[in-house]
């Protein structure tokens, strides 16, 4: 057997020119999307003030297997695609584990995450669409990035909502947006109905994800020209992320690697969905079978403690419902909670995935994260975003207890992106004053009383 490479790279004609949309292989499908007034799954007409044309045409298609990739993107892809594969040698040998360990990283773009995959996808269809710009919300401000470095490439206007703390604590990656030329506003703002609204009865908010969703889709619905685009959690999101999976496998196969267990992160579920989505299918369609590990953080735990129920994807209960774990739209993380992962509910996809038990989810610490991710920057060499090292932790955790039980198990984790303008969390970490905030079932009882009352 050949020896693998630190990397094992694919060539430029190797990437994948097609994405997988995994809902085709799935037997239970996600639940549509609802109208939140008639409680009607939501038409291609009601969306489509809202978001792209052809991206609703790909929320809403269940049945394609395969999405061509216009020439445009992949042009775009290969100025950073295909992403290395990394045979984590000196993570292994740390842990002095018999696993053998793999990460695919998608940290290697200047707007620093895997993010950008999708971002590229939807600015083009926007354009192709004759649009003005788009709208979007940012939480840490990685979508934020990728969206502007996608939009200035397409000459589009981008209209960002970034959550109020992040736009305070986080200026340097306001920076990159404006560099590249997007228009930042701190969300909640006085720019818009809702923001107005949240600010009059709330006037000292840190703002959220689900508040910053409210007011850009707000602006892209009242402004002519512009469409609402989304980061995660949307169907056509993880479609676009599958080109992680599919380069993964395809580099795996190359050298006759099968994965036994498959790690990633979940937000939103973008990254975690594209990665797993090419193997998830194999497994649906009973050609192979692996374990597939959501990673979510303690303090903002949708999988390990949510509820699977219709649940709006907005603080101002602006948008259609979509079935999924959720901790109520309303749910606000402890602002002690560093790692990004905020979000209040997930991807239906893999909502529906794990209720049909084919996917299993931990929730993790953050300071054991710091704890993986620091081992990690040491050995690894790459300093990772502390979204991404709640993989890693998991990763070491299962590479742990193979060192137990003696197995060779092969791990394949994602890691999604750098960790540099992430510092202030590392600082507190290094000056050991982390803490772990757990939200109390009271705590989590508040989100959840106001779910809407839907029995579907
Ligand atoms: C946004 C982000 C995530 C989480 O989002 P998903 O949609 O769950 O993938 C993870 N890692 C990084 C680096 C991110 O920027």
């Amino acid at each position: 057997m050949e020896k693998i490479p630190y990397k094992i790279y694919l060539e430029e004609n190797e990437l994948p020119k097609a994405w997988y949309n995994l809902r085709a292989d799935m037997k239970n499908k996600p639940a549509p999307l609802l109208n939140p007034k008639t409680l009607k799954p939501m038409s291609f007409e009601e969306l489509t003030p809202v978001f792209c044309d052809d991206l609703v045409r790909q929320e809403l298609d269940d049945a394609t297997p395969f999405f061509e990739i216009p020439d445009e993107i992949l042009s775009f892809y290969k100025m950073y695609r295909p992403s290395p594969l990394v045979r984590a040698y000196f993570l292994e040998k740390a842990l002095d584990t018999p696993a053998k360990i793999y990460y695919k990283f998608e940290g290697n773009n200047t707007s620093g995450s895997h993010k950008l995959n999708s971002a590229i996808a939807q600015a083009y269809y926007a354009k192709q669409q004759g649009l003005k710009g788009v709208t979007t919300e940012t939480g840490a401000g990685q979508w934020g990035t990728a969206l502007s470095m996608a939009c200035s490439y397409f000459d589009l206007d981008c209209k960002v909502f970034m959550v109020k703390v992040s736009y305070e604590q986080k200026p340097f990656r306001r920076e990159v947006m404006r560099t590249y030329g997007a228009a930042v506003t701190p969300s909640p703002s006085e720019t818009t109905q809702v923001g107005k609204r949240i600010l009059k009865a709330h006037p000292d908010t840190p703002g959220s994800l689900g508040c910053a969703i409210s007011e850009a889709v707000e602006a892209a619905t009242s402004t002519p020209g512009y469409r609402y685009v989304l980061g995660s959690v949307l169907n056509q999101v993880l479609l676009h992320q599958s080109i992680i999976g599919l380069e993964t496998k395809a580099a795996l196969d190359k050298y006759g690697i099968k994965p036994d267990v498959i790690i990633g992160c979940a937000g939103g579920g973008s990254n975690l969905g594209g990665l797993i989505s090419p193997f998830m299918g194999e497994k649906l369609r009973g050609e192979a079978d692996y374990r597939f590990i959501a990673v979510e953080p303690a303090s903002c735990p949708s999988f390990t403690r949510g509820k699977f129920a219709y649940d709006f994807c907005d603080t101002g209960m602006m948008c259609p419902l979509a079935k999924m774990y959720t901790l109520g739209s309303n749910f606000i993380p402890s602002a002690n909670h560093a790692g990004g992962l905020r979000y209040h509910g997930m991807s239906s996809v893999l909502s529906q995935l794990y209720h049909d038990k084919l996917l299993e989810a931990v929730a993790v610490e953050q300071t054991s994260v710091f704890e993986a991710a620091e081992l990690f920057a040491r050995v690894e060499g790459t300093l990772p975003a502390p979204e991404s090292s709640h993989a890693i932790r998991a990763a070491i955790d299962e590479a742990l207890k193979c060192k137990e039980t003696g197995k060779e198990e092969t791990i394949v984790f994602g890691l999604t992106g750098t960790g540099y303008f992430d510092m202030t969390a590392y600082e507190k970490y290094n000056n050991g004053v982390m803490t772990d905030t757990i939200p109390t079932d009271e705590e989590l009882q508040e989100g959840l009383r106001t779910l809407p009352n839907i029995n579907l």
